[in-house]
């Protein structure tokens, strides 16, 4: 085990009393961790991998999907902000929304495109510099510094921000701060009580430190509720798709096409269970 001194997480970063349970998922930097009370799975990582692996996030071509994928990414930008709307009850041309850690805007494009009044913040100097150059309306800095008035937005979006969190009970409150009464807050992460995760443990690619920089704290449903809950939340709606046995040259590639196939197959179930390792969770601000 890590000593605790060099550990980057200390305890439960939902915010837990409770102890740590040493798992079987065993990765470079240790096993993982799970908080005893909330099932939080945590990083063992030290505070000087943590700050290296981040250090690839401060790229001009941040979150931009690569090419081949740009149509994917946006029906899925385009999902989230269908149910944003329908659970406000607002077309999107009535939608202040703020989408913290936006790095170069790929989602904040997204919703402008859609009509939403949308602008974003992010810390990265260099990813914020690409979203301002592209004409969208992006602040550089962390959201805690920025200062925006009470209840300013009826929407925030924080998507794949969470799981590089060593506090994200305090942007949460941040958040709840912003946000008007009954606004809402899309929460997207992996989610670590997924059929992926069962079937691949520590070969999911999501875990890894060296391939996704800064991934140190993994979600469940169950996790992300105690947070809601914690920060005057309540969660409206869950929804997961996606369900991997095998990552890519992990297997030889008959049985990878074959596991796809598979995994395509029970997507839809996987949805109906909350199964599914991409996770999207709707919180509503009480
Ligand atoms: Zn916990």
């Amino acid at each position: 085990m890590t000593d605790l001194k060099l550990r980057y997480l200390k305890g439960c970063p939902v915010g837990c009393d409770s102890g740590l349970e040493t798992t079987q998922y065993v990765l470079p930097e240790g096993a993982l961790l799970r908080c005893s009370a909330c099932g939080q799975l945590i990083s063992q990582c030290t505070s000087t991998d943590y700050w290296q692996s981040m250090q690839e996030f401060d790229d001009p071509k941040g979150t931009l999907p690569v090419t081949g994928s740009e149509q994917r990414s946006f029906r899925r930008g385009k999902g989230f902000l269908k149910q944003i709307s329908k659970l406000l009850n607002q077309s999107p041309g009535q939608v202040r929304l703020l989408d913290v850690g936006c790095s170069s805007g790929a989602f904040l494009n997204t919703a402008v495109n859609l009509g939403f009044l949308a602008e974003g913040i992010e810390p990265a100097p260099k990813a914020a510099a690409a979203a301002l150059a592209s004409g969208l309306n992006v602040r550089q800095g962390f959201l805690q510094e920025a200062g925006y008035a009470d209840g300013k937005f009826d929407a925030v979006t924080l998507i794949e921000v969470i799981e590089h969190l060593s506090q994200p009970l305090e942007l949460l409150e941040e958040i709840h701060r912003i946000l008007r009464p009954g606004g809402v807050l899309l929460i997207g992460t992996g989610n670590a009580a997924s059929w992926s995760m069962a079937a691949m443990g520590s070969r999911w690619e999501y875990l890894s430190i060296s391939k996704h920089g800064g991934h140190i704290s993994f979600f469940s449903p169950e996790s992300i509720a105690s947070l809601a809950q914690r920060s005057g939340f309540s969660v409206v709606a869950v929804r997961t798709r996606r369900v991997s046995f095998y990552e890519k040259g992990d297997c030889g590639m008959p049985l990878y096409h074959v596991a796809k196939l598979a995994g395509d197959l029970l997507n839809a179930v996987a949805g109906l269970l909350n199964k599914g390792h991409d996770m999207a969770v709707y919180l509503r601000k009480i």
